[in-house]
């Protein structure tokens, strides 16, 4: 029963921290926190995805490039230019990982000025 416990835990604090804070603070800044609460928040996601877990400047920059361009061949995640489910998937972890290595040049509307005062670590300095 523990485990169960333990897992359920995990999973939807997943869950939650992807929606709250990489889809809602991070990518469409429907709020503000304090750098003390950007941090602990950073924190926590970080625990409950584990493995899993997304730089939330990569994620939000990919994210705002996948409403702007939805369904288009700029779709940095649509299933409809890509030749498979996997093609997708791939597609759309390479440019991820491409913005986070700061490897392709990010358009500066996709990083808007308020992302310039976020401390928020990538993945490479997790
Ligand atoms: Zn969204």
């Amino acid at each position: 029963m523990t485990i169960i416990i333990f897992v359920l835990t995990l999973w939807y604090g997943g869950l939650f921290f992807q929606s709250f804070f990489l889809h809602r603070y991070a990518a469409h800044q429907v709020f503000t926190m304090s750098k003390k609460m950007e941090r602990i928040t950073f924190i926590l996601t970080w625990i409950f995805q584990g493995s899993s877990y997304l730089s939330a400047y990569g994620y939000g920059i990919m994210h705002r490039m996948h409403h702007a361009y939805t369904d288009t061949e700029n779709d940095p995640h649509s299933p409809s230019y890509d030749g498979s489910l996997f093609a997708m998937m791939w597609k759309t972890k390479t440019v991820y990982q491409q913005i986070n290595n700061q490897k392709i040049a990010v358009a500066p509307h996709f990083t808007p000025v308020s992302y310039t005062h976020l401390t928020l670590p990538t993945n490479r300095e997790v």
